[in-house]
């Protein structure tokens, strides 16, 4: 469902990606590791669209993001074309982005009313059970300010399973919070990647990263160092440079 090729990413002579490659396919959880400034959330804008890359190519479901081909020649894909291809893709942060004058329920339902143009009385049937499945039934109705960091998360994280995405990008959802309120969110995150939704997650949450995700990448210095199944990634990495983050993570 996700392929990048040698997507390279500048920020004027610095290289923040370096040809960095990965596939995943639907249905499953690929966990992004590194150490500060490896580029992790910086692949997942340029997956996302929120940063433009320089060079490599990204698809998602088929359909290359951010161009269309004509021929052999690729064109930047028109407004509409990238907020449609926006829409298909989740984001989860690390500060939960919640809009503050709206309630747990209000924010839920925005986007497939507002952006999706979708009935009211069907987005609410479905945001309230949403709301529900990552158990905050009873705090519909509260703004961010009265819930904690682990229930605004999970509030984002309802949010972005509202818009009913292909995929949902997580960048360190729960390195902001307690850590008391850490695992509510690991939680739910695990739920939703059972119900079957695919995901890419960066974490330093080792734990989860073995419990719930098919493949791990391990990223340093704007390069895609190793990737592949969780258990070799994080118990046997090739890499020396793999073995010495994960030991110092612990
Ligand atoms: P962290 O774990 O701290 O979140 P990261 O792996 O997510 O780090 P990125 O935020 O992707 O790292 O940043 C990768 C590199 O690109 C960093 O060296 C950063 O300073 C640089 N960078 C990111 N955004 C910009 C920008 N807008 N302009 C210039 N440099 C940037
Ligand atoms: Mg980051």
């Amino acid at each position: 469902i996700v392929k990048a090729v040698d997507v390279t990413k500048l920020y004027g002579p610095f290289t923040a990606l370096d040809k960095v490659s990965l596939e995943i396919a639907k249905g499953e959880v690929c966990c992004i590791i590194g150490p500060s400034g490896s580029g992790k959330s910086t692949f997942l804008r340029c997956i996302n669209q929120l940063e433009k890359m320089n060079s490599g190519a990204i698809w998602v479901n088929d359909e290359l993001v951010g161009y269309r081909r004509e021929g052999n020649n690729l064109h930047e894909i028109n407004d509409a074309d990238m907020a449609r291809q926006r829409r298909r893709v989740g984001m989860v942060f690390q500060r939960f982005n919640l809009f503050p004058h709206m309630t747990a329920l209000e924010n839920v339902m925005e986007g497939p009313v507002q952006v999706l143009k979708e009935p009211v009385a069907e987005v609410r049937k479905r945001a309230e059970d949403i709301l529900a499945r990552v158990g905050l039934s009873d705090k519909i109705s509260h703004y961010p300010s009265q819930l904690s960091g682990g229930q605004q998360q999970r509030v984002a994280i309802a949010r972005a399973m509202c818009m009913r995405p292909d995929l949902i990008l997580f960048d360190e959802p729960t390195s902001a919070l307690d850590p008391e309120l850490v695992s509510e969110v690991l939680d739910v995150m695990k739920d939703l990647a059972a119900s079957g939704m695919t995901m890419i997650v960066v974490t330093h949450e080792l734990g989860f990263a073995r419990n719930v995700a098919n493949t791990v990448a391990f990223m340093e210095a704007g390069k895609m160092v190793e990737i592949g199944p969780a258990s070799e990634v994080l118990t046997s990495p090739k890499s020396p440079r793999t073995a010495e983050f994960i030991k110092a993570v612990h």
